[in-house]
């Protein structure tokens, strides 16, 4: 597996726990609002040392007691199949917790990571009928399947959608398709670093309270971040 970064602690990005989070190399979606260059572009990519996974574990190993978990995150992790099955393996046998996030494209290795993993973040891109048009890929069948698996999972989870150009009517089909289930959050597209395509996107402030008091009764817990 091609780790590509390593942040050593994450206090925010798995709910409630002390982390590290370690990105995979490598997307098979090219969503237009993405800014991980770095580790989406097989021409960017190249251009940044890898970190080997003997060095990871060795840091892991490191942090015994201090860390409750890893978070892995891409890029999109499970285009590693069984190597990142393998990889949860050792990570659980070292007593650390698991959150993955993914993309959802990969229903088969979600389904086998479900008995290793104590959280998932799934992406949802779009609406299903324009998945090929946001990220490159004709997924939308494999997207539906991995939302089943995680539902029925009784792994905690969440989904989440980043906000970009989508229009109100986009956000409460891609509510519908999730629908009834524990978490959803909408995350506000942050203008921080230039992204793939080049392009910026603003959502308008007053159209996330509108799609709020539309859906908010849908899940068990609804934020806006
Ligand atoms: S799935 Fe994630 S990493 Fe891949 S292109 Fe989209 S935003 Fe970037």
């Amino acid at each position: 597996m091609n780790i590509g970064g390593l942040q050593k602690v994450t206090l925010i990005d798995y709910p409630g726990k002390i982390a590290c989070t370690v990105f995979t190399s490598g997307c098979n979606f090219r969503c237009p609002f993405c800014y991980s260059k770095e580790l989406v572009l097989p021409e960017e990519i190249k251009k940044h040392p890898l970190i080997s996974e003997d060095d990871f574990f060795s840091f892991l190993d490191s942090k015994k007691g201090l860390l409750d978990g890893c978070v892995i995150c891409g890029g999109e992790p499970t285009i590693y199949g069984n190597e990142l099955v393998d990889f949860c393996k050792k990570i659980k046998e070292k007593g650390f917790l698991i959150k993955l996030d993914t993309n959802g494209s990969n229903p088969k290795v979600i389904k086998k990571l479900i008995p290793l993993i104590d959280y998932i973040a799934m992406d949802i891109k779009a609406p299903l009928d324009k998945y090929k048009e946001m990220t490159g890929l004709d997924c939308a069948s494999k997207i539906k399947e991995s939302i089943e698996i995680i539902k029925k999972s009784g792994v905690d989870y969440e989904f989440r959608t980043t906000i970009t150009d989508h229009s109100i009517e986009d956000v409460l089909q891609m509510a519908e398709i999730i629908s009834p289930a524990k978490r959803y959050c909408l995350q506000r597209f942050i203008d921080e670093k230039e992204t793939i395509s080049g392009k910026t996107f603003k959502f308008k402030e007053e159209n996330f309270e509108i799609i709020k008091e539309k859906i908010k009764g849908l899940f068990d817990v609804f934020k806006i971040r």
